[in-house]
């Protein structure tokens, strides 16, 4: 995807600055006035925020953010599998927790093991083989034999999202608008939605002949925006309330609900539509 991308860009006469970062982000008539690493300077009548929401530019401008955490925390590492993954990807519902393993180049997955937060702990420090062997027991042998581990990496969960995703000259877009808990594996396909979206009310507001960063324009966009969201948020939480830790009747609810979707096909095919962000 990424090398698809670099490929249209290339062909594109775009003004591209990379390596860099934008270190100072300041709202000016018309726009904003962006202060580069490299040690340019930009104006623009439309600024995309898509820092993925942890450099501090929202901060900068004063957008703040509504923080829930789910109490749970992700464990995260790259493991060596047996055999070939053939780009298939696991999501498996455990007592312990939901875990996830997505294929990576060669024979590594990544593996994003969901913990009750503080529980995470014992298993970071576990040396490798007695990690592998718990990895195993958790997971099954559905992916092969788990040969090795990369560092481990934990990372508590919350549901952020901005409290103000657009203002004049300005988009909030990804991970900056909105940062999932991970079991739906939603916020990517979110993000990308959310630029089609943007790209769809840039070209009405081209039509209606609005400056590029009109409020009419983006407001447009974050009405589309906002249902989406909603939507994905309602979604992800359910399964995270379904297949969390908390609840003491879950393990029947859960059992109950992974059996429905078995039996249902409609029930699991709209549940695979809405995963693959195909329905909204
Ligand atoms: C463990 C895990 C598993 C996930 N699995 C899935 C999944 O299966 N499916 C799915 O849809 N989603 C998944 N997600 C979510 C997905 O990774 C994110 O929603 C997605 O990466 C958001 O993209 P983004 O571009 O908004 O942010 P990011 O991917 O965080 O990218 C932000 C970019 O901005 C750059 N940047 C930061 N600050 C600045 C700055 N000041 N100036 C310039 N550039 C800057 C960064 O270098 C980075 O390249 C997962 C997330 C996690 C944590």
């Amino acid at each position: 995807m990424g090398r698809v991308l670099h490929q249209r860009l290339a062909q594109l006469s775009l003004e591209w600055h990379c390596p860099a970062k934008v270190e100072q982000l300041t709202p000016i008539a018309g726009g904003h006035h962006l202060q580069l690493s490299d040690g340019s300077q930009l104006t623009a009548g439309l600024t995309v925020l898509a820092d993925g929401g942890r450099s501090g530019l929202k901060e900068q401008l004063g957008i703040s953010s509504r923080r829930e955490s789910y109490e749970q925390t992700a464990l995260i590492a790259h493991v060596g599998v047996s055999q070939p993954h053939n780009g298939v990807a696991y999501e498996r519902f455990t007592e312990q927790g939901p875990m996830a393993l997505l294929p990576l180049p060669g024979q590594a997955m990544e593996l994003i093991w969901t913990h009750p937060s503080g529980r995470e702990k014992a298993r970071m420090a576990l040396p490798e083989r007695e990690f592998l062997l718990q990895l195993q027991q958790a997971f099954g042998d559905r992916a092969g034999r788990f040969t090795q581990i990369g560092a481990r990496h934990a990372y508590p969960l919350s549901l952020v999202t901005a409290e103000e995703p657009v203002r004049p000259g300005l988009a909030v877009l990804g991970n900056a608008a909105h940062a999932l808990h991970p079991v739906a594996g939603q916020g990517f396909n979110l993000a990308l939605r959310g630029v089609m979206d943007l790209v769809e009310a840039l070209e009405q507001g081209e039509l209606a002949k609005r400056p590029l960063g009109d409020m009419v324009t983006l407001q447009a966009f974050e009405k589309q925006r906002a249902r989406d969201r909603a939507n994905v948020i309602r979604f992800s939480d359910g399964l995270v309330r379904l297949f969390g830790h908390s609840f003491p009747l879950l393990p029947h609810a859960r059992a109950a609900g992974l059996i429905g979707l078995n039996l249902v096909g409609p029930l699991r095919r709209g549940l695979a539509r809405r995963a693959m962000g195909l329905e909204r």
